[in-house]
């Protein structure tokens, strides 16, 4: 009873034509800015997370801190548990989901394959069928990636190109989303709309990401390794600021529509939308690390290398025109501002405020 008071007091609406939104994985990167933002227009924001140790668990545990000083409620459990998922439905009518769990990381698949078949595919059904079978059935807002445009070279991508050259099994479990969600929304009338986010940075970030443990390394004095791709050419990615993410996620939830079934039966014709969301101007990686040491003042001591065939691909590059027409999403922090911001961030949650030589 406990349990479900908690429940219904972080689903609470606080705007007139708010939305009650479940957010899964909200002790996340992304998940934790799209909670506080929801909550502080006044969504109701209930959060589903399972607190992995793919990264600092910590990390997730502080940002949970944060969200419960915000009166958002972190649900601690899996994808999977359907049990549980269908109990938060039963005290909550949730008009959206905000579907952000997931094992992410290219590299990681080569040694723990099963983790991304047990919560992007898996995880992702789970979550399906108990929203199938809700009334009524709520909108559906997902994270797609970036890593679908695989090994296509033709940039910049537009939501059309071919996605059918996953350079990883993480990329394929995303594709594999694409089309499951989209099943889901011709059977079944779920209104679904799928977020290809290009590489995502900024405070309470990845520590498995690469402009995170660069920071970490270049003020340990410890090297960083860049990988160079084919004929020596450098690796460039289209990095959007969180903050810019934010907002196309939400634009997305504003405008994805009603569900047209509900108790698992369709009834009319429900959307089924895939955007791109990115920032529009690739920067090559040794470019990132000048900024980073000039926001440090440190200097890095690099390490070059080719890189290993292991699911990288050599360069990301957004066209953004069908997210700026639907819900005017327009990136608007470049990459030295939104690094700035990750730095400062960084030195103070890391204690290093105090450290001489350093801002
Ligand atoms: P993240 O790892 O910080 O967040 C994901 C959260 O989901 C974690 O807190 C994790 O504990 C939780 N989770 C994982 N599996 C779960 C399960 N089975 N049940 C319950 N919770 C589970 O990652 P992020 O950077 O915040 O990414 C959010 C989403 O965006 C992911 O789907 C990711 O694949 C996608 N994405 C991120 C980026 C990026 O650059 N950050 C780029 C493209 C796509």
């Amino acid at each position: 009873i406990q349990w479900e008071k908690q429940v219904r007091n972080s689903a609470q609406i606080h705007r007139s034509g708010g939305m009650s939104v479940l957010v899964t994985g909200a002790a996340g990167f992304v998940g934790t800015h799209v909670s506080l933002a929801l909550k502080k227009r006044g969504d109701g924001v209930v959060g589903l997370d399972n607190f992995n140790n793919y990264y600092d668990p910590s990390l997730k545990r502080a940002r949970n801190s944060l969200l419960n000083g915000h009166g958002v409620l972190v649900v601690e459990g899996d994808l999977n548990d359907a049990k549980l998922l269908a109990k938060l439905f039963d005290v909550v009518a949730f008009t959206h989901v905000m579907h952000l769990a997931a094992q992410a990381g290219v590299r990681y698949a080569m040694e723990n394959p099963n983790s991304y078949v047990h919560s992007n595919i898996a995880g992702l059904v789970s979550l399906l069928e108990v929203c199938k079978s809700a009334n009524p059935q709520p909108a559906i807002v997902w994270a797609s990636s970036s890593s679908v445009y695989g090994l296509n070279d033709k940039a910049p991508f537009s939501e059309s190109d071919r996605t059918d050259q996953p350079a990883s099994l993480y990329a394929a479990t995303k594709k594999a989303g694409e089309e499951i969600t989209h099943t889901y929304n011709h059977i079944y009338g779920l209104s679904i709309t799928g977020l290809r986010f290009f590489t995502v940075y900024g405070p309470w970030g990845r520590p498995d990401m690469a402009y995170f443990s660069f920071t970490r390394n270049i003020l340990q004095g410890k090297p960083i390794t860049i990988y160079r791709g084919k004929n020596r050419a450098d690796l460039a990615r289209d990095f959007t600021y969180i903050d810019d993410i934010v907002k196309g996620c939400l634009g997305s939830l504003d405008t994805s529509g009603k569900s047209t079934g509900s108790g698992g039966k369709k009834k009319g014709n429900a959307p089924y939308r895939i955007f791109n969301l990115g920032n529009t101007s690739p920067v090559k990686v040794p470019v990132l690390v000048n900024i980073l040491e000039s926001h440090l003042k440190v200097k890095a001591k690099r390490k070059i290398i080719d890189m290993p065939g292991n699911g990288d691909v050599p360069f990301t590059h957004a066209n953004i025109s069908h997210a700026q027409r639907e819900f005017g999403y327009k990136p608007t922090t470049d990459l030295q501002t939104g690094l700035k911001k990750f730095v400062r961030w960084y030195l103070s949650y890391y204690g290093y405020n105090n450290r001489k030589g350093l801002q």
